[in-house]
């Protein structure tokens, strides 16, 4: 029985002793008014009637109250659900595309307004390709988990890293320049090379390629922007030998 059953229990019983309870002091004390004992009996019977269909009442609406709360706590966990599904990625738990571009929309608008400057990181894992085709898809979908926990646990308590799609990461960096950036995606990049990933009976190792852009593009250039500066760097990477970070200055 779960926490909510149990105090309407114990709040149903202190309501129905307090009815009985009511209800005998009524019995007794009426008869020190009363003499009559037809009149008594009468009053005594028509007392029982009241509290009896007051009492019928109040099941009825504490069952509806009930039924209420239930449904309403019921649509708040299945909004909660349909929210995480619309916003995260099912695989990695990590905020998707979709809650990235708004996030970062709003910090363009923060950016606007307190004039600091945001920095977006892109990650892209090298040559992924060929450890699904090597291992198989499944033994992928767990180096993806691990390496989207590798990123949650070293990224600071501001920034967002998102799936952004496939072996795609993109970390939002707030209040950062694109310096600050780099060193902190260069940080990544040696931690991800160090890092043994363990599945099953494999340990696999993996590299990564980065590319860092600052927010302001995108601010001067429209929202949509911020996705194809910083491709463009993560392109510079990878054509320059991959597992290294590249940057765009303004
Ligand atoms: P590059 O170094 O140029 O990035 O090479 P790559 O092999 O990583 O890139 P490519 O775009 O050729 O392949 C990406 C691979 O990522 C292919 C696709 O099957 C794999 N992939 C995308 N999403 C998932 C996923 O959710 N799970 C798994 N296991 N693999 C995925
Ligand atoms: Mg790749
Ligand atoms: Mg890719």
């Amino acid at each position: 029985m779960n926490r909510h059953r149990i105090c309407v229990f114990i709040q149903a019983d202190f309501f129905f002793s307090f009815i009985c309870f009511s209800y005998i002091l009524y019995y007794y004390l009426i008869a020190f008014t009363i003499t009559d004992q037809e009149v008594l009996l009468s009053n005594r019977v028509n007392g029982i009637t009241a509290i009896g269909i007051g009492f019928l009442i109040s099941i009825i609406m504490w069952r509806n109250n009930y039924t209420n709360i239930t449904q309403k706590r019921r649509i708040e966990a299945q909004q909660k659900q349909l929210e995480q599904m619309a916003y995260y990625d099912s695989l990695t738990d990590l905020p998707n595309r979709r809650l990235i571009d708004k996030l970062i929309k709003q910090e363009l608008s923060l950016m606007q307004q307190q004039g600091h400057e945001s920095v977006i990181i892109i990650l892209d894992i090298d040559d992924f390709k060929n450890i699904n085709d090597t291992y198989g898809h499944p033994v992928g979908d767990r180096i993806l988990m691990q390496l989207a926990d590798l990123l949650k646990n070293n990224i600071r308590e501001s920034d967002t890293v998102s799936r952004f799609g496939g072996e795609e990461f993109i970390i939002l960096m707030t209040e950062a320049s694109v310096e600050e950036g780099f060193v902190f995606a260069e940080r990544l990049r040696k931690i991800i090379t160090d890092k043994k990933f363990v599945v099953g009976s494999s340990v696999l190792q993996i590299t990564s390629s980065f590319g860092v852009s600052s927010l302001v593009h995108a601010k001067e250039q429209g929202s949509e922007e911020y996705y194809y500066q910083v491709d463009k760097t993560l392109y510079f990477a990878k054509q320059h030998g991959k597992n290294r970070v590249e940057k765009v200055i303004i």
